[in-house]
């Protein structure tokens, strides 16, 4: 008798584990979704979690849910890749969970790549479900809300980052899956303690927010002169991919503890967000290293910054301010918006910064569909006049 409790404990827990995530009826996930011209699956890094239902030869209905039971936060994110046995048209229905359509489709053979789907491959996009019509090759393709940005990306950038400067990758701590959290340092060649910290993707859908803070981050550490007189002066901290066990597992949201770490910035109840706590105690408390920006990276309907408001302003020279004004003045072309938020009791990375070190903490939000090359070239612009502007006012202190 005593051995039959715990293994009901068990079997309800994996009762409740199964049904957290089931399909609606009539769709599976793990069972073939296969007809005599193509199969679809989604057993890759980052791919979307789906039920799969074959409607006839050419046509397949994917029902995309959240990760966790709703409420959830409107990013109804898919990635599935299309096996053609042999040259085929193809049809794929998406059908939310009583979400709306937001990313545009985008396809890739090599996941390098990346396409937006012309006009004529959607056949109908609607509030709450869209269709896609492909002629494909006997090629697979990957058919995905945004590029497929996950662990592998990472580690090759930032390897490639390290071993052309010499600033060391190490790991901070692990998600709550046991995946490596990242960060790439970049000492200050000279004696100084002034350090900026840089943090990405919170939030796994938001990729356009990574493509900036690859941009950004790139130009910090290049060969050119205003880098170089940068790490010469400054201490570079980049965590760019906090919640890797959400990107792998097409998370809309949240990490596997059911949280958004961006409310979780207080609280650090996750290991995740814990690993920036224990990150930034090192640095400050026992490095004695001294704060002077902090920016993190998402993505959102449009191109925004969130900032303090003007009065809250923490620098003496306005760096908000001027750094948006002086960046606008060469981007014409990248229209965005400064929104002032005052600090409230939400547990953002924002909030948090500004409370405990009074410095200006910035949300860099992209839009979802802002052009690449844009979000590439305005990433360049922004980095730069940080720099210039940090140069400028907190190296004579
Ligand atoms: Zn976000």
């Amino acid at each position: 008798m005593h051995n039959i409790k715990p293994i009901s404990a068990l079997l309800l827990i994996i009762l409740v584990c199964a049904c957290a995530h089931q399909a609606p009826k009539g769709l599976s996930y793990s069972s073939p979704c296969e007809t005599s011209l193509a199969s679809l699956d989604t057993k890759f890094s980052g791919a979307g979690m789906h039920g799969c239902k074959v409607l006839d030869e050419q046509t397949f209905l994917i029902y995309i849910t959240p990760e966790d039971e709703p409420p959830i936060n409107p990013s109804p994110w898919y990635a599935f890749r299309l096996n053609p046995k042999q040259a085929a048209t193809i049809n794929v229905r998406l059908k939310y969970a009583g979400y709306d359509h937001r990313y545009q489709p985008k396809l890739s053979e090599d996941l390098q790549s990346w396409r937006r789907l012309t006009p004529e491959e959607i056949v109908r996009q609607k509030k709450t479900n869209a269709e896609i019509k492909l002629q494909l090759t006997d090629k697979p393709v990957f058919v995905s809300g945004q590029e497929l940005l996950t662990t592998e990306n990472y580690d090759t950038w930032m390897d490639k980052i390290s071993s052309a400067t010499r600033a060391p990758v190490s790991i901070i701590g692990k998600s709550l899956k046991g995946r490596d959290i990242k960060m790439l340092y970049s000492p200050a060649s000279e004696k100084t303690n002034n350090t900026i910290v840089l943090v990405g993707r919170q939030h796994p859908p938001e990729v356009t927010g990574a493509l900036a803070m690859r941009s950004f981050v790139t130009t910090l550490m290049l060969n050119e002169e205003i880098a170089n007189q940068f790490r010469e002066k400054f201490n570079i901290v980049a965590v760019p991919f906090m919640n890797p066990d959400g990107v792998e597992l097409g998370h809309w949201r949240h990490n596997t503890g059911g949280m958004d770490l961006n409310r979780d910035w207080g609280p650090f109840s996750q290991p995740e967000t814990q690993a920036i706590k224990n990150l930034l105690d090192e640095l400050v408390d026992n490095q004695g290293q001294k704060l002077v920006l902090f920016l993190d990276f998402h993505s959102t309907n449009r191109n925004v910054f969130y900032t303090q408001t003007k009065e809250d302003e923490s620098t003496s020279y306005d760096f908000t301010g001027n750094w948006l004004k002086n960046a606008r003045a060469r981007l014409p072309e990248y229209e965005f918006e400064r929104a002032e938020r005052h600090n409230s009791d939400l547990a953002t990375s924002k909030n948090y910064m500004y409370a405990r070190f009074n410095i200006p903490a910035i949300t860099y939000e992209l839009g979802d569909e802002t052009d690449r090359k844009l979000i590439q070239t305005s990433g360049k612009v922004f980095a730069e006049e940080m720099m210039k502007l940090l140069l400028e006012h907190e190296t004579e202190k």
